[in-house]
Parts: structure tokens; C-alpha cells; sequence
């Protein structure tokens, strides 16, 4: 039975129903990605976007009742979730002013808005690592080495399909995107550092998904040469 259903961001009047079980595999890859990217016990973690995006709505049982654990319950983490309309932007700089969190959740067409202009975050606030989340629309590399060298915390690229219930953290030393296993199956094609990638969920009942992503250097398994994580 669905607990909950979320209208796609991507595909118009496309939804994804969402059973406790697939919630709770769907929140445990949010906390493995979290894992990969770094985030631990008292970590606190800022998360910029719409309700509508599994960033937020998987984040914390505390703010998604639905929800036994999120990724803030898996890693021990504390997590702020603020409405990520382009609007609202001048109103993250008194979120991170007053709660200085060590990671930023963003989505990838705020991050020029994060950057310059009217509302760009101060370089003082800049000490979080900002992740950049993203459905598709991956960052050129160009681009991500622009933002890389002006926000004092580094970048890295949290991987979404939202149509297939997927998310997956590059690994912030090698790059590698970090794929559980035991959730997903995966597939990719095409040249190095940039594929489709077909992926399939094991915790939910959805046909395999085809999605184009930045890929550097290739899918791999949820360990790398820099180690692996565990949920807590
Ligand atoms: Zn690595």
C-alpha cells in the first residue's frame, strides 16, 4: 500500500508511489550517500530544495513523520530543511549564518544564484561543503571547477532519479559515484565520465529507468579505494 506519492519534477503529471518499505529503502540510500559524502554523527546539515525532492523528504523523521529513519537518523546527523524556490534564496544566508552547517544541499540551478548577484552566500558562510543535487542536469566540468574554487567547502555531486527512486554520492576524494548494491541495480553505457546510466530499485516494484549523468570515472560499488560506510 502507498504511504506516500510525489509528483516528478521531470516528467509532467508523472508520480512515484512509495510504499513504508520502499520509503524505507529509498531513505536508506539517502543515508548511505550521505555516508559517502562524508557526513557523520553531530554533523549538522542544511538542505536547500523543494518538499517535492527526495533530498527533503527523506532527510528526517522529524520533519517526515512517514518515516521510521531518515538520512539524519542513519548518520546521526541534524538536519535544517528550507524551501528551495529561487525566490527564497537571500533567506538560506541567515540559515547558514545561524546554524553553520559543515554540508549544504543544493539543487544545481541554484548554484549560480548561490554564486553572484544579489543573492549570493557570503564567502564567510562558504565553510560548508555544498552538494550539489541533481536529476540529470549534472554540472559541465568547466562549470563545477569554477564553483569548486569559490566555495571555501568543496563540491560534490549527489546523483538523482527520481523516476527510478535513485540516489547515489560521488565519493568526495576519487570521484567515484557509490552505487549500493544491495539496492540498486545499475548499468552504464557510454563514453567514460559521461553515460546513461539504466538503474533498476530492488526495494520498489519500478521497471528499469535510463538516465544521463556525469560519471567520473565509472559506477562503482559503495566501497572505493578510499573506504567504504556504514549506517549507524
Ligand atoms: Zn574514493
Amino acid at each position: 500500500m502507498s504511504v506516500l506519492t510525489v509528483q516528478l519534477e521531470r516528467r509532467e503529471m508523472g508520480f512515484v508511489e512509495l510504499s513504508r518499505e520502499a520509503l524505507a529503502g529509498y531513505a536508506e540510500a539517502l543515508g548511505l550517500a550521505w555516508g559517502a559524502l562524508g557526513v557523520g554523527p553531530g554533523d549538522r546539515v542544511v538542505i536547500y530544495d523543494h518538499g517535492s525532492s527526495p533530498v527533503a523528504y527523506l532527510a528526517s523523521q522529524a520533519f517526515a513523520p512517514y518515516l521510521e529513519r531518515g538520512a539524519a537518523e542513519h548518520t546521526g546527523a541534524t538536519a535544517v530543511c528550507v524551501d528551495g524556490l529561487a525566490d527564497n534564496v537571500g533567506r538560506l544566508v541567515h540559515v547558514l549564518r545561524h546554524f553553520k552547517p559543515h554540508f549544504l544541499f543544493a539543487r544545481a540551478e541554484l548554484i549560480p544564484l548561490l554564486l553572484s548577484g544579489p543573492t549570493a552566500v557570503p564567502v564567510g558562510q562558504r565553510a560548508a561543503r555544498l552538494v550539489v543535487s541533481a536529476d540529470g542536469d549534472t554540472p559541465a566540468r568547466g562549470e563545477r571547477a569554477l564553483w569548486e574554487g569559490r566555495w571555501r567547502g568543496g563540491l560534490s555531486l549527489l546523483a538523482r532519479c527520481d523516476a527510478a527512486a535513485f540516489l547515489a554520492a560521488e565519493c568526495p576524494r576519487c570521484r567515484a559515484l557509490r552505487v549500493p548494491e544491495d539496492l540498486y541495480e545499475t548499468q552504464i553505457s557510454g563514453p567514460e565520465g559521461r553515460g546513461l546510466l539504466t538503474v533498476r530499485p530492488r526495494f520498489v516494484d519500478i521497471g528499469p529507468t535510463t538516465t544521463e549523468l556525469t560519471v567520473s570515472p565509472a559506477v562503482r560499488g559503495t566501497r572505493c579505494a578510499h573506504g567504504g560506510f556504514e549506517l549507524v
